[in-house]
């Protein structure tokens, strides 16, 4: 039996449609890498002020004395974690008019030359937040944020526990045990050195699901370098 050739609207038809399976499989791959989970990090800012690199407060003003944002992680669960997925998807101030006054006072910049947040909030959108854009666009991922700084509430619920920010010294066990009473999981805190060499409570990680709404158990815990009490320096 001999074949037909194909007709030729036929074998056009086909190509196309091999191609647009080929090109969805290539974008696939490159966002690909779809992450597990978020570190929601937030920072104590007396201990990043009290560093011999200093700080700069933001050109509104010193922020309120409160834990601030860093950034909110994509991340995998083996402790690796995408950066710069898509560099098309820039920083656009305009997009996230209606959150600015909320994320200087929630997420506010602290290097020098003094800012207006936008540097920070660039440099944390492009590293991390293209990574989740399976999720969140750069409105959600700024909004999801600020909410989950809400939820998690950290200076309230250590206060409540009688850790403050009074330069004491404070077990970090009791640290991680009053912020697992509010959080409802365990998280991980990272030290840094105060000027005068001591060891102090800089960075809470918490993890939260993929979609940015539920704190949940880390797969992973950062590294934390912290001696076992820990000081809590005022801002
Ligand atoms: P990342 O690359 O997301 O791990 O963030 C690290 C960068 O964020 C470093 O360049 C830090 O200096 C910067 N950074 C951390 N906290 C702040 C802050 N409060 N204000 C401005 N820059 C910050």
């Amino acid at each position: 039996m001999t074949m037909k050739p194909l007709p030729l609207r036929f074998v056009l038809f086909l190509l196309l449609v091999c191609n647009a399976v080929f090109q969805i499989g290539v974008l696939g791959s490159t966002n690909s890498e779809e992450f597990d989970f978020f570190f929601f990090v937030q920072q104590w800012p007396g201990s990043y002020c009290d560093t011999k690199n200093h700080c700069c407060y933001p050109k509104s003003g010193k922020p309120a004395a409160d834990f601030g944002i860093h950034g909110l992680w994509p991340n995998y669960n083996d402790g690796s974690y995408p950066s710069n997925c898509n560099p098309e998807n820039s920083f656009d101030k305009s997009e996230i008019s209606d959150l600015l006054s909320n994320l200087e006072k929630g997420w506010p910049t602290l290097a020098c030359p003094s800012g207006d947040g936008v540097k920070f909030w660039t440099h944390e959108w492009e590293k991390h937040g293209t990574c989740s854009e399976s999720q969140l666009d750069l409105h959600g991922y700024f909004e999801t944020a600020l909410t989950l700084k809400k939820k998690a509430n950290l200076l309230q619920t250590l206060k409540d526990a009688g850790i403050k920010p009074d330069y004491e010294f404070y077990d970090m066990e009791s640290i991680k045990e009053a912020i697992k009473g509010g959080i409802g999981h365990e998280v991980g805190i990272q030290c840094n050195h105060g000027t005068s060499g001591n060891s102090q409570l800089f960075q809470v990680f918490i993890c939260v699901d993929k979609s940015g709404t539920e704190f949940v158990e880390c797969p992973k815990m950062p590294r934390g370098r912290c001696a076992s009490k820990v000081q809590f320096p005022s801002f």
